[in-house]
């Protein structure tokens, strides 16, 4: 049995919680989080929530801690704390930042002989294997990534931050031309542009001024102006009818050719559609956290992603019976 806690108690907390029932080898044990523990409400009314203060009694008590705050301020601070007592899993996703994360992280992690799995998820984590497996096996050959159709949270706080927007959601959408151009292995090169749209709903403040709302969003630099941006105005009851759910995917792709003059064309495809981002997110990390137990109990300490975990180390099956059914 794996010993699950979580930190912070949002959206991916929550997933976790759920994920974790799923699992028949591990068990939930503790909740912790910043806020006041009455005023977090979880599934589980036999898993104590506790204040994030006083997570250092638990450490005989836990295997493995599922770090779930936020990427921008939380992670950095927080997986190489919590590396110092536990064996931890993250889901840190700002990539260009991944480098520095993980030296921080690996510091802890060996210095106190901890395993720690970080960037765990769809992406970084699934896709990032695929590119991975796709680079390995076709080194002749194209990458392309492609996002949605999902919610951005990143560009929805964006448009929120523009004067007179009282809420907003973006959804972020790949070109299907696009999407087919690869698909038939045409290799093409594809601007910012070509790759995804951008659509978003916005709820405005009384008396604000759509046009002007509209130019901020179509001109932001880097967010929206190297995209073809639609903006819908509606109410606030709409966006919460229709645009509150949290659907997300992406398609990862490698095209590449063979032979001694590359004439023989492959094409590897490996798409996510997901109804749940957080639920499907943490189904992932808790199946590193299985993995993190495991490398906890062989002894092999330090900072590590998905990268580096053997597949057998994820499933809840012996070798034997991964030999005999998903070989
Ligand atoms: P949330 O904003 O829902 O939660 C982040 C933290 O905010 C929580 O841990 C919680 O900490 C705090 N919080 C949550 N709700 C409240 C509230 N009502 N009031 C005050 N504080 C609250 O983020 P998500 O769970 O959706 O996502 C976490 C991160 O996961 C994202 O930043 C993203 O980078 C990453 N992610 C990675 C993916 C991947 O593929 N690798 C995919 C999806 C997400 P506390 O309980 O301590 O207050």
């Amino acid at each position: 049995m794996t010993r699950i806690g979580i930190v912070g108690y949002g959206n991916l907390g929550r997933g976790v919680e759920i994920a974790t029932k799923e699992a028949d080898d591990m068990e939930l044990v503790a909740v912790f989080t910043r806020r006041d523990p009455q005023n977090v409400s979880i599934i589980s009314k036999d898993v104590p929530v506790l204040k994030v203060d006083d997570v250092e009694e638990w450490k005989d008590k836990i295997d493995v801690m599922i770090l779930c705050g936020g990427s921008a301020t939380d992670l950095p601070v927080q997986t190489p704390k919590f590396a110092q007592m536990f064996n931890v899993i993250d889901s840190f996703d700002t990539h260009a930042r991944i480098p520095e994360h993980f030296a921080n992280v690996d510091k802890s992690a060996k210095d106190n002989n901890k395993v720690a799995i970080i960037s765990v998820g769809w992406d970084p984590g699934m896709f990032s294997l695929n590119r991975v497996y796709a680079n390995a096996i076709l080194p002749n050959g194209k990458d392309y990534t492609f996002w949605g159709k999902g919610v951005s949270q990143g560009h929805s706080d964006a448009i929120r931050r523009i004067k007179g927007v009282k809420n907003a959601k973006q959804y972020t959408i790949p070109v299907e031309d696009a999407l087919e151009a690869v698909r038939s292995g045409k290799n093409p090169e594809l601007t910012t542009r070509q790759k995804h749209t951008r659509e978003c709903f916005v709820v405005l403040e009384e008396g604000a001024d759509a046009k002007f709302v509209e130019n901020e969003i179509k001109t932001m630099p880097n967010y929206f102006d190297e995209y073809n941006t639609t903006v819908h105005f509606i109410s606030e009851e709409e966006l919460l009818k229709n645009h509150s759910g949290m659907a997300h995917g992406g398609v990862v792709f490698r095209s590449g050719s063979t032979g001694l003059n590359h004439e023989n064309k492959h094409i590897i495809e490996y798409s996510l559609k997901l109804d749940s981002n957080p639920e499907f997110t943490t189904s992932v990390l808790v199946a590193y956290a299985r993995a993190a137990h495991r490398l906890a109990n062989e002894g092999s300490f330090g900072c590590k992603t998905v990268l580096d975990i053997a597949p057998s180390y994820l499933c809840n099956m012996s070798g034997d019976e991964l030999r005999a059914h998903l070989l």
